[in-house]
């Protein structure tokens, strides 16, 4: 570092240093005078009456030169403002000293003149070459003047010689001076311009350093905000690669949660399509037509072709319905069979469940894959109840289906032994409502109804048809004679007994107490009359069976009505009617037709 202080640089003030020097030369020329003074004065007895005065004349100045030396020290280290004034002072005092000193020890003969050169000298150096010029024309004027006073005690060549050594002196240490003085100059004006070259440089090292300061703020600055920059920057970094794991993570989520929506919706359309197919499975109106729908529904979905179904038929037997395209073919299987057998006692071992065991009652290969839709439906065959079914699954190898599918397969087998309930309870409550329950015929209603249809037919078609209508003859009496029992037994008996003569085409029903009546499609009236003489022939001839072994003989009185000659309902029955009377009122046990009789 540069300090702002530069005069350590330059050369502290010669002067000083000079003008002590100059007393102290003083000294040594005071103490110089003194100890010749005092050698002279040894020898002072010795000497002439003018060596005495010399001597004598020598103290007054010697002491004079004292006084004003130490007067002139005094003041100039007091006052050195007024060292100057002081320094010429005593050149006039030293000059006049040096004058009176010659003077007084022997003027040419006298050493003393040496003072002059030592005073010029000091002069000169001291205030330059002008004041040392002043000095020098004093002292050359006071040593002429001593001279020309006394020109005898002068030798003129030592004269001559010593005023001139004044000058050359001066001049030589006016060069000396001057000369110095340009150094001095010369060191002032480098130590200035060193001066001003420091300050510059100073400055300028100032302006670096001011520079320097900011610039290192600057970079502080800088520093920190790449800091804050690499902070950002990682935590950038992290965020970033947060948010790619969280965008991974959501992809990944997302295509898991598309799988699994796209599972969801497949788990849903296939249910959609299991319920649309249970609707449509409890809508048909067979068990045939069942079983051809959900062997093949069943079939797509486990990708089998043969799915049968076992179902418990209305006696102790069951029915194994075996579907082959839009047939079916049906087997009655008694509960000792094969299949229902192997069913019963392999339940536990499903695998073994193969063709061989049920022989060649099933198709050859077929072997029951999962027991557990059989298992479901094969329970209520086990204990005897109503059953709804076993369900024959067939595949070449066991156990080849998924778990879920045949889980949906067992649910949708329970809805195909629901849908083959429902078809029974459809089947009994039909016939309720269509039966007559004492002889298992059509009632009255049902009749009316299927007459309507029948006739329509015949009208459309123009084809023939025919009505029976007949009643027991003195049934009262049977009643009363045999009880009322006796008398539905023979009810009941004469139903048999007439359908059995009757085709399968053909509709008999009961149409009032011991009225029937019977619906003959494609029978013109003459083929009628000869069915209801074979009808009534046949009841004559059957012995009814009552209480106690015994039998009975009963007849029947028999009007016979025909379309196109009776063209509406109404006619039709009114004309039977017509003549059922006829047949009554004719005698009984005869068959009579509209305006006609056997
Ligand atoms: P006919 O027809 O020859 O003129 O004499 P009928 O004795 O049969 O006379 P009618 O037709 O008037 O009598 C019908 C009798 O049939 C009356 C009733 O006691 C009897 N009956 C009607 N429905 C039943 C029935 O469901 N069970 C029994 N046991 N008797 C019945
Ligand atoms: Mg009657
Ligand atoms: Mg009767």
């Amino acid at each position: 570092m540069i300090s702002g202080d530069t005069r350590h640089n330059t050369l502290p003030p010669r002067r000083v240093s000079f003008d002590k020097f100059f007393f102290v030369l003083r000294a040594f020329f005071l103490i110089g005078a003194a100890a010749w003074v005092v050698s002279t004065a040894a020898q002072i007895q010795a000497l002439p009456g003018l060596a005495r005065a010399m001597v004598a004349g020598a103290v007054p100045p010697l002491l004079w030169f004292l006084l004003y030396s130490v007067f002139f020290f005094a003041l100039v280290s007091r006052f050195p403002a007024h060292r100057a004034p002081a320094f010429h002072a005593m050149m006039l005092l030293d000059t006049a000293f040096v004058t009176l000193m010659v003077r007084a020890t022997g003027l040419g003969n006298s050493e003393f003149f040496l003072g002059y050169y030592l005073f010029i000298a000091a002069h000169t150096m001291s205030f330059g070459p002008a004041w040392g010029a002043a000095a020098t024309v004093l002292s050359s004027a006071l040593y002429m003047a001593l001279y020309f006073q006394n020109p005898d005690r002068f030798f003129i060549g030592d004269f001559a010689v010593r005023t001139g050594f004044m000058f050359l002196v001066y001049f030589v240490i006016a060069s000396i001076a001057e000369n110095e003085r340009k150094d001095r100059l010369r060191m002032e004006l480098d130590s200035q311009q060193i001066d001003h070259l420091n300050r510059r440089l100073e400055k300028h090292l100032t302006e670096l350093v001011e520079k320097n300061t900011a610039f290192s703020t600057a970079n502080t600055i800088l520093e920190q905000k790449q800091k804050k920059i690499d902070e950002l920057n990682r935590s950038l970094e992290r965020t970033v690669g947060e948010l790619m794991e969280e965008k991974q993570a959501a992809i990944e989520a997302s295509a898991a949660k598309d799988s699994l929506i796209q599972l969801k919706n497949e788990v849903t359309e296939r249910r959609r399509s299991h319920i649309a197919f249970s609707k449509e499975l409890n809508a048909k109106d067979t068990i045939e037509e069942t079983v051809v729908l959900f062997s093949r529904y069943i079939g797509q979905l486990l990708g089998v072709d043969d799915v049968s179904v076992i179902s418990a038929a209305a006696d102790q037997d069951y029915l194994l319905y075996r579907p082959s395209g839009k047939t079916v073919s049906t087997q009655r299987l008694n509960a000792g069979h094969p299949i229902l057998q192997t069913v019963i006692k392999n339940q536990d071992h499903v695998a073994e469940w193969r063709a061989e065991a049920v022989g060649e009652t099933l198709p050859a290969g077929v072997a029951i894959t999962d027991f557990e839709p059989a298992v479901v439906r094969a329970e209520p065959l086990l204990h005897g109840r109503a059953a709804d079914g076993v369900f024959v699954i067939s595949h070449p190898e066991p156990c080849a289906f998924d778990m879920d599918v045949m889980e949906e397969t067992r649910i949708l087998c329970n809805h195909l032994g629901v849908a083959i309930q429902n078809l029974k309870l459809r089947f009994k409550l039909q016939e309720l409502a269509e039966t007559d329950g004492l002889t298992g015929l059509y009632n009255h209603r049902f009749l009316q109804d299927r007459l309507d249809q029948e006739l329509l037919r015949a009208q459309r078609y123009s084809r023939p048809l025919s009505v029976l209508l007949f009643d027991i003859d003195h049934f009262k009496r049977v009643n009363d004679t045999h009880g009322h029992r006796a008398g539905d037994a023979v009810l009941a008996e004469l139903a048999t007994v007439v359908s059995a003569k009757l085709r399968r085409l053909d509709i008999l029903a009961r149409y009032g107490g011991e009225e029937f009546i019977a619906i003959l499609p494609e029978t013109p009236l003459p083929g009628a009359l000869e069915l209801a003489e074979r009808l009534r022939v046949a009841v004559q001839d059957h012995p009814f069976p009552i209480e106690h072994d015994d039998r009975l003989n009963i007849t029947i009185s028999v009007g016979a009505g025909a379309f196109p000659e009776y063209k509406t309902k109404e006619e039709l029955i009114e004309a039977t009617d017509q003549a059922l009377y006829r047949a009554k009122s004719g005698g009984r046990n005869r068959v009579e037709s509209g305006g006609h009789s056997l």
